[in-house]
């Protein structure tokens, strides 16, 4: 992780990982070079090979399948329909792979096709609009690389058959091919193993496609994935590859609930820490199937731990996968922290069984100065990948004694062991995860009623701050005396400020995040764990954990120091008004419910984003903190950036999660979720708001207590929260009529738009009373786009009148109202409870 200090790139990161299921994809595999001719000439075909029964041999033979230079078959009008994509091969020359197990499993094509797709979901239309210009795809192409466990071969036999094409032997075509196909193949080999070792396979297809418009993509269909189909293409953004989603969605034979194979229900996590900082681990996974006839269990640990040894509950090794063929995908989203382990039989349903995956390696690096970094924050240990499995987990570990080591849970043990410490840490309620950290700490403790805190800051600063705080002293602190014009050092230098130390400020930020506790219990409910630790890690962004909490260094700073640590004012702000809070916060959204799915991620983020503005606001009423960071978001959302065709806002509705992460603007997910979703809970709460109550929140605070005790430590959906907000909607609410909030999860978290209003009106005298009409002109936004939009009477006489709200229908919606004073201008929503912008 960088150091970064502009505020575009503070971010709270919160195992943003997580969730993402971007599988092996291609990435410039056309660059494979032909072979030369006259190599081409003495080239042998290949034979078909028979089946390994060894699952190691088995993979190594799916790596090592090439086209069959004697299958090359000249091709006119060959027709291939997956899910709505449909695939046209119209002219030129196939070869279908050599047979392993009696199947074949992927074809090469070199000629002229086209590909065609029209999803059914309008958002996933829009998402491929978005990067193709129409919300199709609509592709002619010239190579392409099929990989199926399906019945792909017989459906393309069955058609050359009956054109009456004959095969021939053409190994020219085959050789082309083979430098691209060695380099694809490892890609694919896993997923195709799956369904050779299952009872149960589930079809798997896959289409690398050239296009001379668009360049390489992929089109996948996997019956293992949540969401089957997925279309999209990596592409080099500033040097970093990020994968651009097209599309993604469930295929129409998709079955109700989503495939999964196995759950943890507990883990065991042994750690030894030496003094060079290396690890040695080892976790006992205790499973259950959820799906019989399964061989192969997909794990995830970070690739800089080397699987040393798997071995089942009777102790006999394992065969795994933890390849070197797949580091190639590491330079995609989630890198290559997979490990596949074979069981020795297929699964029965409902069957536990334990596992102990043993590994060593490193991932805590030295940031200098005594500062500790853990990186691979959440696969430093074996586990079942996805983060809605709440399970209890046991943590032993074995460190350095000059070191503090914090971890998840109760620490129910702890030796001195000469230069070793030995401690033990439990679950008291089940976790989605769990995560550690050490430094050479300083150690404060705050508590107040029940609740009990320990911060833990380093001593001292870590080396990259460090050298930025003492290249700034001279900028910021200019010589009384003007150095002398000969470049001598004649000069008198005040005495440069103190080297702050993050351990100064532990006593003040423990109240801080003591007293946030308290307000956040009363709108979540108690505190879901038994204690808050919370500790400095390197870098600039936050994470929380059950029970635990990193800080970045710079919360730990006063704002002097970070000034001159190169934080901007707004960064400064960040970091003190917002990150501990947020990740405080956390502790309830993120931590008590989990995200269901990559597209429900946008509501941990948001809440913790608006309770920790909620939080900010109480403590300086007079600051308008609220107001100050709502403008902001506001303005981030609204500004195009130069150079870039379209907002941040325009780049996705929040449904997209990570995907808004992609190269078009690679910041939009960090300003969609976070600001945008900030403004969807102040727009709910406001809509819930009863100012006429003594008790004005009383909704929204029901609405969050409940959402958390009704899920409590299960997955969120989407679906679920819009149920719940329902479930306390008020009339005015119901702009629809069908007390439902459809139209406003659609339009806020599924679409894209930010309206723009105008208004037109009229004054009429009418007694004593004035008839105020006009006309509230909606733009920037569909023609369908609804929202209730308050209208305000500035006037001579003092503080401007409420007039009512207006529920636009259309781009102009007209109004009516009678007011007993004489307007002067109308207001839209001066007190910012939606988010727009005004003329
Ligand atoms: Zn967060």
């Amino acid at each position: 992780m960088p150091y970064v200090a502009t505020v575009e790139s503070m971010r709270f990161r919160r195992r943003v990982s997580h969730g993402v299921a971007v599988i092996a994809l291609c990435l410039g595999w056309i660059a494979a070079p032909p072979r030369c001719a006259a190599f081409q000439a003495v080239a042998t075909p290949p034979t078909a090979q028979p089946a390994p029964a060894n699952p190691r041999a088995l993979y190594q033979a799916l790596n090592g399948l090439r086209p069959d230079a004697s299958r090359v078959y000249s091709i006119h009008e060959l027709n291939l329909r997956r899910d709505v994509i449909s695939l046209k091969l119209t002219e030129g020359r196939i070869a279908f792979f050599e047979p392993l197990k009696g199947h074949v499993t992927g074809v090469v094509f070199t000629g002229r096709g086209h590909i065609l797709a029209t999803p059914h979901d309008r958002g996933e239309r829009r998402s491929l609009a978005e990067f193709l210009g129409v919300p199709i795809l609509d592709q002619s192409f010239t190579r392409a690389y099929f990989r199926f466990t399906d019945d792909t071969a017989s459906e393309v036999e069955q058609q050359l058959r009956a054109e009456g094409d004959e095969p021939s032997s053409d190994p020219a075509f085959a050789e082309n091919w083979g430098r691209a196909v060695a380099v694809l193949n490892p890609w694919h080999s896993l997923r195709i193993m799956f369904d050779f070792l299952s009872e149960n396979p589930l079809p798997y297809f896959y289409a690398g496609i050239v296009s001379e418009s668009v360049g390489a993509f992929d089109v996948l269909i996997d019956g293992r994935r949540n969401e089957q189909v997925l279309i999209g293409q990596p592409r080099v953004e500033n040097g970093s590859v990020l994968y651009n989603v097209w599309a993604s969605f469930q295929a129409g034979n998709a079955p109700a609930s989503p495939i999964q194979m196995f759950a943890p229900l507990d883990y065991r996590v042994d750690t030894t820490i030496a003094a060079d900082l290396s690890l040695e681990g080892k976790t006992a996974l205790h499973l259950k199937a959820l799906r019989s006839g399964e061989r192969i269990i997909p794990l995830e640990l970070s690739h800089n731990l080397a699987v040393e040894q798997i071995q089942s509950a009777g102790g006999e090794p394992l065969l795994y996968f933890q390849n070197e063929d797949l580091s190639r995908r590491d330079i995609l989203r989630r890198g290559n922290d997979s490990v596949f382990v074979v069981l020795p039989e297929q699964s029965q349903v409902d069957e536990e069984f334990h596992l102990e995956v043993t590994y060593r390696g490193s991932v805590i690096s030295d940031a200098g100065n005594g500062v500790e970094f853990v990186g691979d924050r959440g696969t430093w240990y074996a586990h079942v990948g996805g983060t809605d499995h709440f399970v209890p987990f046991d943590l032993n570990f074995r460190w350095p004694k000059r070191f503090a080591l914090v971890a998840t849970g109760n620490k129910v043990e702890s030796r001195d062991e000469g230069d070793t410490k030995t401690g033990r840490w439990r679950s008291s309620v089940p976790f989605a995860v769990a995560g550690f950290n050490l430094g050479e700490y300083k150690m404060e403790t705050a508590s107040s009623g029940q609740m009990k805190i320990q911060l833990y800051a380093n001593r001292q600063l870590e080396d990259a701050i460090l050298e930025r705080l003492r290249d700034n002293v001279l900028v910021l602190a200019p010589p009384t005396v003007l150095p002398p014009l000969d470049g001598t050092t004649g000069g008198i230098l005040p005495p440069p400020p103190p080297m702050p130390s993050p351990s100064d400020l532990l006593r003040h930020l423990g109240s801080q995040v003591l007293d946030s506790i308290h307000f956040f219990e009363k709108l979540n409910g108690p505190f879901p764990f038994d204690h808050l630790d919370v500790s400095q890690i390197p870098g600039s962004f936050g994470q929380g954990w059950p029970g635990l909490v990193y800080l970045s260094t710079y919360a730990f700073l006063p704002p002097d120091a970070q000034a001159r640590a190169g934080l901007e004012e707004r960064g400064q702000e960040e970091t003190r008004e917002l990150m501990p809070f947020h990740e405080v916060a956390h502790q309830w959204w993120g931590n008590v419910v989990v995200s269901a799915t990559y597209r429900d991620s946008w509501i941990q983020e948001a809440m913790a984003n608006y309770l920790s503005l909620l939080y900010d606001d109480s403590k300086k009423p007079s600051e308008h903190r609220m107001e100050t960071w709502l403008r902001r978001f506001r303005d981030q959302l609204t500004v195009t950036a130069p150079g870039a065709a379209e907002t941040a806002e325009q780049a996705g509705p929040m449904s997209l999660g990570f995907r808004l992460a992609s190269s078009k603007i690679p910041g939009a997910y960090e300003t969609v979720v976070y600001g945008k979703g900030t403004w969807v809970i102040h727009m709910l709460r406001e809509m819930l708001r009863d100012p006429s109550s003594a008790d004005p929140d009383a909704r929204f605070r029901d609405l969050l207590h409940s959402v958390l005790t009704e899920n409590r430590f299960r997955a969120l959906s989407t679906e679920d929260f819009e149920r719940a907000v329902e479930q306390r909607m008020t009339p005015a609410m119901d702009l629809e009529g069908t007390h439902r909030m459809n139209w406003f999860f659609e339009q806020w978290v599924r679409e894209t738009g930010i309206p723009r209003y105008k208004v037109e009106f009229q004054v009429k005298p009418r007694g004593s009373e004035f008839q105020v009409t006009g006309k509230l002109v909606q733009r920037n936004v569909e023609g369908i786009f609804t929202a209730s939009v308050p209208l305000y009477a500035a006037h001579t006489g003092g503080k401007p009148e409420r007039l009512g709200n207006v529920a636009t229908t259309g781009s102009e919606t007209r109004f009516h109202f009678t007011t007993r004073v004489r307007p002067t201008r109308i207001l839209i929503d001066p007190h910012l409870t939606l988010l727009c912008r005004t003329d």
